[in-house]
């Protein structure tokens, strides 16, 4: 039988926008040492918005956007959607692309009339050994120190042209890592984003730990090192963070999430506040302090 006293937890707890899947989850909680926070659709609203779009010398914009939004149609990932939104809110014509292919952490590839076409992360420019055009550079740098996530559009191992994308840090995120830090828990960010992007995050947030360009596959093997020195708690939305989650000791999900997140996790916060967070350990502590 349940123990009634985390049936009542688990009621308070849905009161306050935290769904228990896993009474060992909550149970567990409160003994947390470190808080594993995904960045993107997390800590960050992750509803990304095209901030900047910079084209190759004999290109335009509306051709790159073109080009890119062929691409990510197939691609659920925020910045696909993103990109997408902008060339419908441009006009811009968009091709009917084939042969789509996810690249895990790094991008997205398709063929549009008869060219094969990436949009890409910086990892892939420098794995490629590939050359940006002069003008990028500033550009570049400009938008990642605000926090912008910068994808490159190529056709084959052309660099036709570079997408920021802005992001907002949630305005609970801060009070989130606050609450945490008093209760005395560690607070790590680990993301596949960019090393700036990442610590212009982190800096936002006073998060110390951190984690960038980290693989899908390698999340969950952040939180394995992280576990040799504590229990940890992972938390994050996407279809990326599932083994993550599913490793942690105990794994939240926020409500906002993929299914598969969701279905990994031992604990939902339906809000997607991750203030969430705090009020799930304090409900632990409170329902377990004393033997019942
Ligand atoms: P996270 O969810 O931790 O931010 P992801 O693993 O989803 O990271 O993506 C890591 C990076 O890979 C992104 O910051 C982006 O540069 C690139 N990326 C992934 N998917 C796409 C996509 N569909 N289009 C463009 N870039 C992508
Ligand atoms: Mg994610």
């Amino acid at each position: 039988a349940i123990p009634l006293v985390s049936q009542i937890s688990t009621a308070l707890g849905a009161k306050n926008g935290i769904l228990v899947k896993n009474r060992l989850a909550l149970e567990e909680a409160r003994t947390i040492d470190v808080v594993l926070f995904d960045k993107t659709g997390t800590l960050t609203t992750g509803s990304q918005g095209v901030a900047a779009v910079a084209v190759a010398d004999g290109r335009t914009e509306e051709e790159v956007l073109a080009l890119a939004a062929s691409v990510e149609a197939s691609s659920e990932h925020p910045i696909a959607r993103a990109i997408v939104a902008e060339a419908a809110e441009r006009g811009v014509p968009v091709a009917k692309a084939t042969g789509f292919a996810a690249l895990a952490g790094r991008g997205a590839q398709a063929t549009v009339d008869g060219r094969e076409v990436l949009v890409v992360s910086q990892r892939v420019i420098t794995e490629r050994g590939l050359v940006l055009p002069v003008s990028f550079v500033q550009s570049a740098r400009d938008l990642a120190g605000s926090g912008a996530t910068i994808v490159y559009v190529l056709s084959g191992d052309e660099v036709l042209g570079m997408i920021g994308l802005a992001d907002t840090v949630r305005p609970e995120s801060l009070e989130a890592v606050r609450d945490l830090t008093a209760r005395g828990v560690r607070v790590a960010m680990l993301t596949g984003d960019s090393h700036e992007v990442a610590t212009w995050v982190a800096r936002q947030l006073g998060i110390e730990e951190v984690f960038a360009q980290v693989l899908p596959g390698e999340k969950a093997d952040v939180v394995r090192r992280l576990q040799q020195s504590g229990r940890v708690a992972m938390v994050g939305d996407g279809i990326n963070d599932a083994p993550a989650l599913a490793q942690a000791d105990v794994g939240i999900a926020i409500g906002a999430g993929t299914d598969v997140a969701i279905e990994s996790a031992g604990i939902v916060l339906a809000s997607s506040d991750p203030r969430g967070v705090a009020s799930m350990l304090a409900l632990s502590k409170a329902t377990w302090r004393k033997e019942v």
